[in-house]
């Protein structure tokens, strides 16, 4: 039996059907009344064509045209014709030829609409999120899910031929050492128990790697119940690696393989990097300031502290005395900056958490600073170092070497903005190699991970965990691009006595320790295998693949920032039936 809809696609005609009697099936995208003829542009998934009504040829038709709105969904039946030479369109598919309808029938009206689906304006959040499914019909929308999908099923592919096997693991499960809170779910048939959504399944991937597996992969998704913050969702989803008998180069070299096919296959992403960089994480911070840089540009921190060690400018000479850093970087063509500008500056240093900004202008007659107690011939050597050239401006910042970098790093990526140095069709994809094990907790007075508590330490750190943890440098990797942390991955421990070690080490009581991870360090003990893996974050590289620097632009059903989902109106309270059959009572603050 033949379709009742459709013979064919909105994106499919071309000259070669020229005199076919075709059907369509789709909405109405536009619709132009000129008199005796009405212009369709019907659409679909696949693409527009153009059908014509004419009231002096099938005025049945060209009465249901008459009524037609934008987004109505309809059926034509008609002829394919060719357009005129000069009526052609080259940006479509289908530009080549129209369809004269015969007949219409509406298959749905639809009401008018909150925003436009043709013209892609902005839309403000809460319509864009409440009417998801009209959003999603825009082009621009729905080709980025399709590339979603293109990349997931390209990784699926490339996986499989590599002998990775495809395995889920549960979403009701236990709490997880991701670092983040976890959504928990409460337990109808153990009353006063509950579930934790898995923040990864980091633990179900090392399992069945001392299963035997070899090597897993699931395209997974991850819960965190994190603190609102800009462009987070409380879901994403990983490509969750682990595989047994490897080096940290052997992941390396496979997600190095992974990610070059992606963006020369799939993507119309530039890749600047090939083969990928490995940059140790000391390096990064030196050069970048972040431990996720953009290497799409330069703009480098420079260390000037040698400099002005010796100056009169006490607040730098005191810095670089009390083992703090005094860094710069040079931005090309803005010694020109206003007063008001450069007071803009100084007021974004002191909001990221430094102090303020010295600055040097290169002009022609030579170097100003901002402050007069930087004496000339410091002003001179700083230039020469840094070799700012004329028309540049050196930004100085002097303070602990953390907030230096985080500081400068951030104030190059502001300034790589503003000189337009972040090209979205580029993409730099790097390696960070040999983090710190272990930093600091001020609040809690205590060691957190900085990648989670199953990643090894180097051999050649194993000693330090007695003596100088801070110091320990860990087998952890991280992939970055343009700015962003695209995944963090590690060698794991797979002995019982060091997990312990670590676990204390990062403040659970052995007790503790034993309770919420006895299931994984038993494991331990019944021959686990060397292992690492690695998770890769699909939303983030969906958005590098396609050139956006937003999140929700690469999910189908977003979330609001505080995590509301405004199309299923979700969360709402649960009622009293529920609440006392999962043994729950709703107590006021
Ligand atoms: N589970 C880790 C994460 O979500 C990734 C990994 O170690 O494989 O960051």
């Amino acid at each position: 039996m033949t379709n009742p809809y459709r013979t064919h696609t909105c994106g499919e005609l071309a000259l070669g059907h020229v005199g076919q009697e075709v059907k369509l099936s789709g909405w109405v995208h536009r619709r132009r009344d000129h008199g005796r003829l009405i212009f369709v542009d019907l659409r679909d998934r696949y693409g527009l064509t153009q059908v014509v009504f004419s009231a002096d040829r099938s005025p049945e038709a060209y009465e249901v045209a008459k009524g037609l709105r934008s987004e109505y969904v309809i059926r034509v039946q008609g002829e394919v014709v060719a357009r005129p030479e000069d009526m052609r369109n080259p940006h479509l598919k289908t530009g080549d030829i129209e369809v004269w309808a015969g007949r219409a029938d509406v298959l749905n009206p639809a009401k008018p609409l909150p925003f436009e689906i043709d013209i892609e304006k902005p839309v403000p959040e809460a319509a864009n999120l409440k009417y998801r499914y009209l959003f999603l019909r825009r082009e621009s929308a729905m080709q980025r899910l399709i590339m979603r999908h293109r990349i997931t099923h390209w990784v699926r592919n490339f996986l499989n031929a590599r002998g990775f096997v495809e395995i889920e693991t549960p979403l009701l499960s236990k709490t997880t050492p991701e670092g983040a809170r976890d959504f928990l779910v409460p337990s109808r048939n153990f009353p006063g128990t509950f579930y934790a959504l898995p923040q990864s399944p980091q633990q179900y991937k090392e399992l069945l790697m001392i299963a035997g597996f070899d090597k897993y992969f699931q395209i997974a998704r991850c819960l965190r119940d994190e603190d609102p913050r800009a462009d987070r969702q409380p879901e994403h989803t990983q490509i969750d690696m682990e595989m047994s008998f490897v080096t940290r180069e052997d992941v390396l070299a496979l997600l190095e393989e992974m990610l070059i096919g992606l963006v020369e296959e799939v993507s119309d992403r530039k890749l600047l990097f090939k083969p990928l960089p490995r940059i140790p994480y000391a390096e990064a911070i030196a050069r970048w300031g972040s431990d996720k840089p953009d290497l799409r540009f330069g703009l480098e921190l420079q260390d000037v502290s040698a400099i002005v060690a010796k100056s009169g400018f006490r607040a730098f000479a005191q810095t670089v005395a009390a083992g703090g850093q005094v860094k710069g970087i040079v931005v090309p063509g803005l010694a020109g900056l206003s007063r008001r500008e450069l007071d803009e500056v100084n007021a974004r240093v002191q909001q990221l958490g430094g102090k303020g900004v010295v600055w040097v202008a290169v002009g022609e007659g030579g170097a100003r600073a901002s402050t007069s107690h930087l004496e000339p011939e410091v002003i001179q050597a700083i230039v020469a170092q840094t070799k700012a050239n004329v028309g540049d401006l050196i930004l100085l910042v002097g303070d602990t070497p953390k907030t230096v970098a985080a500081v400068l790093g951030q104030l190059r990526l502001d300034f790589g903005d503003r000189l337009g140095l972040r090209d979205p069709r580029v993409v730099a994809f790097a390696f960070i190699v040999d983090f710190p094990m272990f930093e600091w907790d001020e609040e809690r007075q205590r060691y957190d991970p900085v990648h989670h508590m199953f990643t090894r330490p180097r051999p050649d750190s194993l000693p330090l965990l007695d003596t100088d943890p801070l110091a320990a440098v860990s087998e952890q990797y991280d992939i970055v691009c343009n700015g962003l942390e695209m995944a963090s991955g590690s060698i794991r421990i797979n002995e019982r006595g060091l997990q312990e070690k670590d676990m204390q080490m990062v403040g659970l009581s052995l007790e503790e320790a034993r309770s919420k991870f006895g299931h994984l360090l038993e494991a331990l003990e019944f021959g686990a295998p060397p292992h690492g893996g690695v998770a890769p974050g699909l939303d983030r590289l969906v958005m590098v693949l396609t050139g956006t620097t937003a999140l929700r632009d690469v999910i189908a059903f977003p979330k609001t920032q505080r995590g509301e989902d405004l199309m299923m109106d979700s969360p709402i309270p649960a009622t009293e039936e529920q609440l006392r059959e999962l043994h729950i009572r709703i107590v006021g603050d």
